[in-house]
């Protein structure tokens, strides 16, 4: 052996290991222990049964496998095609597979071939157009109307191993309908934040000016809205939701100003078109306020839409002064705040009512979700994780499931093999982040659980 080779054997062995931990007995050790935690999912949008966006195929109406692509998030990076009625699957093919070759790398490609390879046992990476075919074969039988319902459940409480899941069901966010028996409501306050006006919320089920009239509940002045504001938490709690959402990220920056009623009061009852801009804006800062007060007060923990979005105005630190100044307000900063999941961690590190929620964030990118797990649990307790799969279908919840059961368990894994952290706590940090700190949060969950212990 010449000298070379020993040097290079020397720095090559334990670089190797380190490069790959996932070729270790740590990782499969921590991989297998996540795999039989039943899991709480915080965040989803499993639609009903009956409301599953269709397309119209050469089989007729049903959910294809362009469905299930066009209902996951690849679409943010590339302009996949969208199914056109009636056309044939070759050609639908032959146009998108050119499209999944600009993405190989990404995560939001990648999150869904575990599904692809775990419940039809193709290799999406190398399918064939034949093998394609079969696949969209395959998935439109599975949600046909005799077998959806079935298909759904066995794939998210078998397959992806989750208990209960919370649904933001933001095509009828005042409905709080639980739709399946392993689904919880959460009540969606997006729509409540912006409701000066009836109009600005056409769809009944957004709108608390429609709850109040099916009620017969008076909504003339700016009090007597809050009290069917009011009225809408205790329809929650009848309901059954455990905590609140907002996605008003999508609308606005997260800077809520603290506002008094009576500047508040200025743009409600007022047709749109003659508010101000910025006198819109307090009124929802308003109405923010309010509803961390009632949040606190009924104990519906506040899920916030963070990073993202509107990516100049979804900092969260821009929350911070009312985390600050609303200690009994639980806040749940979604989706690890991406891109900013350092602010995240010094936000909940700091403020002892903060939660950081790191559902959609392994889809969006798996190496910054394991860089985040790291950084975070070196610096807020592991009690204040939790996770959600933030997907609409089974194919999708499955894909991010094992997506962040891999992820977590190599994050821990690093650790575990740097000698940072011993097997069992990475296991019990495995359990937290996946069940336990979900049923601490969202006490009321422990009613809803039904798998017997060990299933
Ligand atoms: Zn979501």
């Amino acid at each position: 052996m010449t000298r070379r080779t020993v040097i290079g054997a020397a720095l090559l062995t334990p670089a190797a290991a380190f490069d790959d931990v996932k070729s270790t007995q740590t990782f499969r050790a921590l991989l297998k222990s996540m795999e039989a935690v039943s899991a709480i999912d915080t965040h989803t949008h499993l639609r009903p049964n009956a409301e599953f966006a269709e397309e119209e195929t050469e089989r007729g109406r049903g959910i294809n496998l362009a469905a299930i692509w066009n209902n996951s998030y690849v679409r943010r990076l590339v302009d996949l095609p969208r199914w056109q009625a009636g056309q044939t699957f070759t050609a639908w093919w032959g146009a998108a597979k050119p499209v999944f070759e600009q993405v190989r790398a990404a995560s939001v490609y990648r999150y869904l071939l575990p599904a692809f390879q775990d419940l039809y046992k193709v290799d999406f990476d190398t399918l064939s157009g034949e093998q394609a075919a079969r696949l969209d074969e395959r998935i439109f039988s599975n949600y046909s109307t005799e077998n959806r319902a079935k298909w759904i459940r066995e794939v998210v409480t078998g397959h992806a191993h989750i208990e209960l899941m919370l649904v933001d069901s933001y095509w009828g966010r005042l409905d709080l309908k639980s739709d399946y028996p392993f689904t919880v409501p959460v009540l969606n306050v997006t729509t409540l934040m912006g409701a000066s006006h009836p109009s600005r919320n056409p769809q009944p089920a957004d709108n608390p000016f429609a709850f109040a009239k099916q009620n017969g509940l008076p909504v003339a002045t700016l009090d007597q809205y809050l009290a069917v504001v009011e009225r809408l938490f205790q329809k929650a709690i009848e309901a059954g939701a455990v905590c609140l959402k907002t996605t008003s990220a999508y609308s606005r920056d997260l800077r809520f100003a603290k506002v008094s009623r009576e500047r508040a009061a200025e743009a409600f009852g007022k047709e749109p078109a003659t508010v101000p801009a910025d006198q819109q804006r307090a009124f929802e800062d308003f109405m923010f306020w309010e509803i961390c007060h009632l949040s606190a007060q009924y104990d519906l923990p506040f899920q916030i839409h963070t990073g993202d979005a509107r990516i100049q105005g979804s900092n969260p630190i821009l929350l911070v002064d009312a985390i600050e100044a609303n200690p009994q307000t639980k806040f749940i900063l979604f989706h690890g705040g991406y891109p900013w999941v350092g602010e995240t961690g010094a936000i909940a590190m700091k403020h002892h009512n903060v939660w950081i929620d790191s559902n959609w964030l392994a889809t969006l990118s798996y190496s910054m979700a394991k860089r985040a797990y790291q950084e975070w649990l070196e610096a807020v307790p592991s009690t204040r994780i939790l996770w959600g799969s933030d997907s609409p279908t089974a194919e999708t919840i499955y894909g991010s499931a094992v997506t962040l059961r891999r992820c977590l368990a190599e994050a821990l894994a690093e650790k575990v093999v740097r000698g940072e952290l011993r097997q069992q706590d990475a296991m019990r940090i495995g359990r937290q982040i996946l069940r336990e700190n979900a049923l601490a949060l969202f006490p009321r969950l422990q009613q809803k659980l039904w798998r017997k212990p060990g299933e």
